[in-house]
């Protein structure tokens, strides 16, 4: 019973810092979801080139060239294909590769696209390889190559499909194959947010869910939200229920940091489990390089979660590298842990 309590607590403690969308997430982000590139706040590599070849393609009165985003999990991925929708006035049909089980299944949503209709498939590097190969002449050709009947009674007929554009979404930059990749005329990298734009973001929220929080109070969790606008928004959420409770529901950088330290999100962001790997590495691996396979069966975490959310966010703050030989961790990780780097370690951390 106690086992189960905790494992539940802590599967609790993960959703507050992880990038994927909760049940809860899903309903808070209908109405925070920015609805134009105007509103999307940051990124401005990707808004500036966005606004155009958004400009291009409808002023050629074309569908915009097909779309690939990377990045990890709640950095606007969705948002950005809807906002794409909304400025080429078009419609959007919405899919997640697991879902699309057969050929049969891509064939009817192909078939039944409209023209200029923004298709959005999340999770795109997980499609099955004969479902992806009926991609290819559909985003190169617009054309539908199905093959009917069996044996000697099979012949191949081709369909042809509305020009639409295809949006892409991938957590896994590496997973994606080299054809699939290459169909994509644009291609965007999603970096984690500064702080000063998820302070922003912070703001927003705030002003949208009618809550009070003063500048120090949205620096505080623009500062622990893992650079990811997904984890400030529920951070956001949660903390306006302290405030309600403990304060007059004024969001102050007091309230932020007692309620972010009461959740046990550390300065950083870092929570239980971002915690549990650092001090395995260090006590069990001095400091690595060991290999992320058994970075995970030693904290009985899945190998996939480490490298797709927990991971990416601590090579971006230098707490963590991958070498060819492994990861290691930096003097930096060390020095928040509150160990001492070892000295072949501080070597190798010094090189
Ligand atoms: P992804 O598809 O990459 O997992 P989403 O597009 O679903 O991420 O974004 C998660 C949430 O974060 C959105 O609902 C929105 O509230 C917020 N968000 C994402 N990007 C931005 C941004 N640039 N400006 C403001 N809010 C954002």
């Amino acid at each position: 019973m106690s086992q189960a309590i905790i494992s539940e607590q802590s599967e609790e403690q993960r959703a507050l810092v992880a990038g994927e969308a909760t049940p809860e997430d899903r309903q808070a982000e209908l109405s925070l979801r920015p609805r134009s590139l105007d509103e999307y706040i940051g990124q401005s590599k990707i808004t500036t080139n966005l606004k155009i070849f958004l400009r291009a393609a409808l002023g050629r009165r074309e569908a915009l060239d097909h779309v690939l985003f990377f990045g990890p999990p709640g950095l606007g991925k969705t948002t950005l294909s809807q906002i794409i929708a909304q400025e080429m006035d078009a419609p959007l049909k919405t899919v997640s590769a697991p879902a699309v089980e057969r050929g049969g299944d891509l064939a009817a949503i192909l078939t039944n696209l409209q023209e200029g209709e923004v298709l959005f498939i999340d999770e795109i590097h997980r499609l099955k390889p004969q479902i992806e190969e009926v991609l290819y002449s559909a985003m190169e050709d617009y054309q539908l190559d199905l093959m009917i009947g069996q044996g000697t009674a099979a012949r191949s007929i081709k369909l042809d499909l509305p020009k639409f554009t295809l949006v892409g979404a991938t957590t896994r930059a590496g997973l994606i194959t080299a054809p699939l990749r290459g169909r994509f005329g644009i291609v965007f990298h999603l970096d984690f947010y500064s702080q000063k734009d998820l302070e922003i973001i912070v703001h927003r929220s705030a002003e949208i869910l009618g809550v009070e929080i003063e500048a120090t109070g949205a620096r505080e969790l623009a500062r622990r939200a893992r650079g990811t606008p997904r984890i400030a928004n529920r951070l956001l959420r949660r903390v306006r229920d302290f405030a309600q409770v403990i304060g007059d529901g004024r969001i102050t950088q007091e309230v932020a940091r007692r309620a972010l330290d009461e959740m046990e999100v550390d300065k950083f962001g870092l929570d239980e489990v971002d915690r549990k790997i650092l001090t395995t590495i260090i006590e069990k691996f001095d400091g690595g390089p060991v290999g992320i396979g058994t970075i995970a069966a030693s904290i009985s975490e899945e190998r996939e979660s480490i490298e797709e959310i927990i991971e990416p966010y601590l090579i971006q703050i230098g707490f963590l590298n991958r070498t060819p030989r492994g990861r290691t961790l930096t003097r930096a990780a060390y020095k928040h842990m509150g160990y001492a780097p070892p000295k072949v370690q501080q070597e190798l951390i010094a090189s």
